[in-house]
């Protein structure tokens, strides 16, 4: 009986480190978000493996690094999975490479120290989203068109500069409520859908605000069914304070304004691609000829449904 055991446990023994060696090897990570920069840390259990890894960048702000083997990253206390995310970066692991997509980086730098072994990977960022990263706010607006694209135009008039000035005065009467918030755009400059949905990317507000005019005498606010970048875990969480937005935007127009609001679920690309909770508001078009105390309404209303979103949002935590 005893050599039965013996026998067994010889045998258990002989499989465990056969068992340990099949696990891929081990990296930890650590993240550290910097004024200008984003750093990575690997972590390896040796040397050699820091002197094999390389790492490339490409022009959208897409981090891949090439390992000599697979490995498992763990980071706080996780492996992360084929499909993964450091603090809302998104993550890709396929074979020995893994992928990061910042989005927003323009520039990376390697080094490789020893005791412990390990990689430091520095992300820089594109030059002008310094500062917001800095001063992230809760609430982000985008004023629709700018620079050459005028959008809807009336006389002299154009969408353009209306939603660069309705942008302009919500944030300054946000902010005297304590509210943080950051502009898409706070001059008449040309700004493409990608560059904005990069600004987006890169301060992930509570709430995302698109402003444009509409070329009926109606109030839309707009929503999509469609999130291409969701990231883990929040997908519901954004639909309801998308949901949530729209009903109070609904709500306050419709005590300050004789015009239909409609709310439409539409695929837009600023709204599809964004991270957060978006919405697009257009404004009945008469705003285009309106008197500063139409505008003023306008401001006021938004002011007030942005505020009522970011309090909700608040209570439920
Ligand atoms: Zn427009």
């Amino acid at each position: 009986m005893i050599k039965k055991v013996v026998i067994i446990l010889f045998v258990f023994f002989m499989l465990l480190p056969a068992n340990a060696q099949q696990e891929s090897k081990k990296i930890s990570l650590k993240f550290g978000k910097h004024k200008d920069f984003f750093r990575f840390v690997f972590i390896c259990e040796d040397i050699e493996t820091t002197k094999s890894v390389n790492a490339k960048l490409d022009n959208e702000g897409t981090i891949k690094l090439f390992f000599p083997d697979e490995f498992d990253f763990e980071f706080e206390g996780k492996s992360l999975s084929e499909k993964d995310n450091i603090k809302g970066i998104k993550t890709e692991k396929k074979d020995k490479t893994l992928v990061i997509k910042t989005t927003l980086v323009k520039e990376i730098k390697i080094s490789r120290l020893d005791n412990p072994p390990r990689i430091i990977l520095d992300a820089f960022f594109e030059e002008g989203l310094k500062e917001e990263i800095l001063s992230r706010g809760v609430v982000l607006i985008d004023a629709g068109h700018g620079g050459k694209d005028t959008g809807l135009q009336f006389k002299e008039f154009n969408e353009k500069d209306i939603t660069l000035h309705i942008a302009k005065e919500i944030a300054t009467k946000l902010t005297q409520k304590g509210i943080k918030v950051s502009l898409i755009r706070a001059t008449d400059e040309d700004m493409s859908i990608q560059r904005r949905i990069r600004v987006e990317h890169a301060l992930k507000p509570n709430i995302f605000v698109s402003i444009h005019v509409s070329n009926k005498e109606q109030f839309n606010v707009y929503t999509s069914s469609i999130k291409k970048n969701f990231i883990k875990e929040t997908p519901s969480k954004i639909l309801l304070i998308e949901n949530t937005a729209v009903k109070n935007f609904t709500k306050k127009i419709s005590e300050k304004f004789s015009e239909p609001t409609y709310s439409e679920k539409l695929p837009l690309t600023i709204l599809k691609e964004s991270i957060s909770p978006a919405i697009m508001i257009e404004i009945p078009r008469r705003i285009l000829i309106s008197d500063k105390k139409y505008k003023e309404k306008i401001i006021d209303a938004f002011v007030q449904a942005i505020e009522l979103t970011i309090k909700e949002k608040e209570k439920e935590k």
